[in-house]
């Protein structure tokens, strides 16, 4: 079974202004797929973990049956199909706010403000490239971090509940090096709260 690059759920059009239908395409054409690509050939000599979710290679890296350097391109590649393909399904247009998650947040948080304040901080403090989090740990409380280059929360037994791309692809063509802006204007296009 090969990977494959999931249906992008709206058009490249759909997030503008805050998210260009150019960024859109390019991420989602160009670096996406080449994520997928370097995964399929990351496990092409490894028949069995090819019958896995990218998401159980993921959660499994550390006892994967594999060479280092292969283990190293699935952390990358793998983590880089993961994490985008689940990006794509936490924005949209239109608010479908969770409803559960906001009550969550609340109580863990303080406030929705609060969360998105620190959720804010590291996203922007980030250094090079990485992802913001929003995740659930192994005890089902909320928390947030970020990591570097495409590791994923699934590595380390986390699930995934919002996600951030700070890589410059995701906003270099519309805000350069303004990532503060980029944040500020991506939870518009966040649907969940
Ligand atoms: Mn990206």
């Amino acid at each position: 079974m090969q990977y494959t690059l999931p249906k992008l759920p709206y058009g490249y059009e759909a997030l503008e202004p805050y998210i260009d239908a150019k960024t859109m395409e390019i991420h989602y054409t160009k670096h996406h797929q080449t994520y997928v690509d370097k995964l399929n050939a990351a496990v092409e000599k490894y028949p069995d973990l090819q019958e896995m979710a990218v998401e159980d290679l993921l959660k499994n890296i550390k006892t994967l049956k594999v060479e280092e350097k292969d283990r190293a391109a699935i952390v990358n590649h793998g983590g880089g199909h993961a994490n985008h393909s689940f990006f794509w399904q936490i924005m949209g247009p239109k608010k479908e706010i969770d409803d559960k998650l906001v009550d969550d947040i609340n109580s863990t948080f303080g406030s929705t403000e609060e969360f998105k304040k620190k959720f804010t901080d590291a996203a922007t403090a980030r250094f090079g490239s990485g992802w913001a989090w929003l995740v659930r740990d192994n005890d089902g409380k909320l928390q947030v971090y970020s990591t570097a280059n495409q590791d994923s929360p699934l590595m380390q037994g986390h699930t995934p509940v919002i996600a951030l791309d700070v890589w410059e692809h995701a906003y270099y063509l519309k805000y350069q090096n303004r990532r503060p802006e980029y944040i500020e204007n991506w939870w518009k296009v966040l649907k969940l709260i």
